[in-house]
């Protein structure tokens, strides 16, 4: 037997710089969220970011809204100053997980240029589900509006409707998880950032984990695929 879920993720919280990659709805928010509590790492989500810039009504926000708004990946400048903006904070000087960044091959680059070598990627997991899987999960996905939580109609539902159980607050359907703005996310992914599994998989850090199973069961692979 292994050692213990709990000090595997102890184990991680120095030393782990990672990029989450895979499609929309490939469970990288999810585990990001439980990975990153329990080892104490930062999780720094874009997607969420961009959401946030938008209800505060930043200028940032107005520029990356109408892409958002369209299923479409917003333009590399804005997001590689984001996120390096991000990285340098003191908070995430060592040890953090990147999700949903980087999404195109400009952006990968601009990422390796701003890491030192000392302070370089230590692992990129690929969360590999099928397509008709992920259209499956993000039309039934709903994100608790007041602490991030993430549940599905079906396979993981609250136990009162439209209510996070963790928190109480009200769960909704986020504007791109409908199905029409779903395809196009979709088309983005596979045209724009799947490549990056080529760019990653030449740099020898690509791990890829089987993400079509249970929260419970990835949650554990990934935390021995990080060791
Ligand atoms: P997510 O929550 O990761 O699914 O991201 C939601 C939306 O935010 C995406 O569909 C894009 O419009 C935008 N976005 C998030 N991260 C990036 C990125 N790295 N590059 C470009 N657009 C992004």
């Amino acid at each position: 037997m292994g050692p213990p879920v709990q000090l595997m993720a102890m184990a991680l919280s120095l030393r782990a710089r990672c990029v989450f990659l895979g499609g929309p709805g490939a469970g990288k928010g999810t585990q990001a969220r439980r990975v990153a509590g329990a080892a104490s790492l930062v999780h720094i989500s874009t997607g969420d970011m961009l959401r946030q810039e938008i209800a505060t009504g930043t200028a940032l926000g107005a520029k990356a809204k109408p892409f958002m708004d369209l299923g479409k990946l917003v333009p590399d400048e804005i997001l590689i100053g984001m996120v390096n903006e991000r990285i340098q904070k003191p908070d995430a000087k060592s040890a953090w997980i990147l999700d949903g960044f980087p999404r195109t091959l400009p952006q990968a680059e601009a990422l390796d240029r701003s890491l030192s070598v000392a302070n370089a990627l230590s692992h990129v997991i690929y969360f590999a589900v099928p397509e008709q899987v992920l259209f499956g999960r993000l039309t039934g996905r709903r994100t608790c509006s007041k602490c991030g939580a993430i549940w599905h109609v079906e396979t993981n539902p609250t136990r009162k409707p439209n209510v996070c159980d963790v928190c109480g607050g009200a769960t909704v359907q986020r504007a791109d998880d409908h199905p029409d703005k779903i395809a196009k996310r979709l088309e983005e992914y596979r045209t724009l950032t799947a490549p990056l599994l080529t760019y990653y998989r030449e740099r020898k850090v690509l791990r890829e984990i089987d993400a079509n199973r249970s929260p419970d069961v990835i949650y554990q692979e990934l935390l021995k695929l990080m060791q």
